[in-house]
């Protein structure tokens, strides 16, 4: 199996109506969607997501901020998806990311970075994990993987 990746279209991507513009750059790039929801967090879901950042001093207005609104959350899967998917997104804050970049092109914000993407395959792992059961996560081919994913050899 390809590698997977969770991927959240946070809540301030949803208010700014711009599901279909990074749904639209990770399809074009070939990525493919295996799982889908869209779901609004209780603070302690959002606790849980975040515990990595327990002690930092941001935690506690980053836990209010992904709870605050509906958001989707998506497993994408491809080869090497996750460094892809963490090149699409940029840097964390919106400011610093690069153009071309998902957060480099629709965020100036520290905090309110429009994505968020599993930065490991054992982060992906537990993440995914935590919102979806195997049997909501869909096995299907693209007809054109040959033409995606053709290899140089
Ligand atoms: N964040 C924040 N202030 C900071 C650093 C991060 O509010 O100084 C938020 C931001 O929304 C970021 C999330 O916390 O996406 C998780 O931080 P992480 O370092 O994991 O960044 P990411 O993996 O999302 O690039
Ligand atoms: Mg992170």
């Amino acid at each position: 199996m390809a590698e997977r990746t969770l991927i959240i279209i946070k809540p301030d991507a949803v208010q700014r109506h711009l599901m279909g513009e990074i749904i639209g750059r990770f399809e074009k790039k070939g990525l493919k969607l295996v799982a889908a929801k869209f779901l609004q967090l209780s603070e302690k879901q959002a606790n849980q997501l975040y515990s990595a950042h327990r002690e930092k001093a941001f935690f506690k207005p980053l836990v209010k901020y992904i709870s605050s609104a509906p958001m989707l959350v998506m497993v994408w899967e491809a080869d090497g998806i996750i460094d892809m998917t963490r090149k699409m997104m940029g840097a964390t804050f919106g400011y610093y990311a690069e153009m071309g970049t998902i957060r480099g092109d629709f965020s100036s914000s520290e905090r309110y970075n429009l994505i968020h993407g599993s930065d490991s395959p054992e982060s992906a792992q537990q993440e995914i994990k935590s919102f979806f059961t195997p049997n909501e996560i869909v096995d299907y081919k693209f007809t054109d993987a040959h033409w995606l994913y053709g290899k140089s050899t």
